[in-house]
């Protein structure tokens, strides 16, 4: 891959490459495990990057937003405002009415307050929200992945609570709740546990949909779609998840195919992930008593920093020039910033490395620079460019610039 040193000799290292034709193939694979007729979300705060979610939005996927700053990324990409769902626990009034004069009109809600809220704002604007109520299931039931809810949780009403007082669900001036949603697991790498949980989740609509008197217009039933993260691996094979959804939709709520209610699934890592690749320069290689230091251009800055300071992600890099030779037993991959807890991998195993080297991360396109430490110390940011068909067809780099806000009180 000589193509990742040209990209670094012409836009500078570090730098994201994305791959679109990567991104048209995971939603090729991902719309193949579900349901024909399912509707796919694209959850844009695994890369906001115009030209990737304009790529999924061409590959038929709505969009999953949750802050004005995804909003505005998601028209830039072209999804009308009718293809987004608003989600999030922690939404002000001040962003629901921002996004309904966008023209959104589906929002997640996710307790009683956030549904007056969101409804009492709409009515403010003389329209009405169309909801789905988040819930947290009461158990969980797929096993491994970043658990969401099944257990006690931030995020959606318990479903107890929603049967103890579904009144407060009641259609509202502003708002009404038409379906409901569930995002309770994440990064679930066997399709077994990504099909118990829907097929669970998939029951308990049903059965609130009786109880709590639920109009399941809609059943977003969330994701949980693997992706190996910055370190090399394919994307996982969900085929045999479509059959098995499709069974128990037709067992609990056989009218389904009618599109009563109508079924939708959510994915960011999964559809984004594999495109993505993390191009830095070895900047300096140290030895320090027994351990040889990499010293690179990139670090938690633009990598990893999500998971927060201090914390190692389970990062892997490939070299793609130098020597070659040798593995020269284990080397630190650490980045150029002041701490210690700026390390992207620990004694990994690497050939000989040496100043002027490339590294790539692999699949680095979900989760990667805008979930990052991007102000940290105040370096630059990482530069962007998109592929398609192996041609650079835009190259960007993010400005963090402070905007003054108004004060009060005195001033020159
Ligand atoms: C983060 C999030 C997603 C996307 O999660 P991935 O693991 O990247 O697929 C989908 N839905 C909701 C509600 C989320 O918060």
């Amino acid at each position: 891959m000589n193509g990742f040193r040209e990209l670094v000799s012409r836009y500078g290292s570090p730098l994201y490459v994305y791959d679109l034709d990567e991104v048209d193939a995971a939603a090729v694979a991902l719309r193949g495990a579900l349901p024909e007729s399912a509707l796919l979300y694209y959850s844009l705060k695994a890369n906001p990057h115009v030209l990737v979610a304009r790529a999924l939005h061409a590959s038929g996927c709505r969009a999953e937003i949750s802050s004005a700053g995804e909003l505005q990324a998601a028209l830039a990409a072209g999804f009308a405002p009718a293809e987004c769902l608003y989600s999030g626990p922690g939404k002000s009034s001040e962003e629901v009415a921002g996004a309904v004069a966008a023209g959104v009109r589906q929002f997640s809600v996710e307790s009683a307050v956030d549904y007056r809220r969101v409804a009492a704002t709409a009515q403010r604007a003389g329209v009405t929200a169309q909801c789905l109520l988040r819930v947290n299931p009461p158990t969980a039931r797929g096993r491994g992945g970043l658990r969401m809810s099944g257990v006690a949780s931030q995020f959606g009403l318990d479903a107890e609570q929603l049967v103890a007082d579904s009144g407060r669900f009641a259609p509202l001036p502003g708002a009404r709740i038409i379906g409901l949603h569930f995002f309770s697991l994440s990064n679930a790498k066997d399709a077994d546990a990504i099909a118990a949980e829907a097929v669970a989740n998939i029951e308990l609509a049903a059965r609130l949909r009786v109880e709590a008197d639920v109009d399941l217009r809609v059943l977003d039933l969330g994701g949980g779609f693997a992706a190996p993260y910055a370190e090399p691996g394919h994307r996982v094979d969900y085929t045999g998840l479509r059959s098995r959804l499709a069974a128990a939709l037709d067992d609990h709520l056989p009218d389904w195919r009618l599109g009563a209610p109508r079924v939708a699934f959510e994915s960011g890592r999964y559809l984004a992930g594999g495109c993505g690749s993390l191009v830095t320069t070895v900047v300096d290689v140290k030895r320090s008593r027994d351990r040889v230091f990499a010293v690179l251009d990139t670090g938690i800055n633009h990598l990893g920093g999500l998971a927060g300071l201090g914390r190692l992600l389970p990062v892997s890099a490939r070299a793609i020039t130098g020597a070659g030779g040798e593995p020269h037993g284990r080397t630190t991959l650490v980045g150029p910033l002041c701490t210690p807890a700026d390390q992207l991998a620990r004694e990994a195993e690497m050939p000989a490395l040496s100043e002027g080297d490339l590294l790539v991360v692999p699949n680095t396109g979900a989760y990667g620079l805008t979930a990052s430490l991007l102000g940290f110390l105040g370096r630059p940011v990482a530069a962007e460019v998109v592929l398609r068909g192996g041609i650079a067809v835009e190259a960007s780099r993010l400005e963090l610039r402070r905007v003054p806000l108004a004060t009060t009180g005195g001033g020159a």
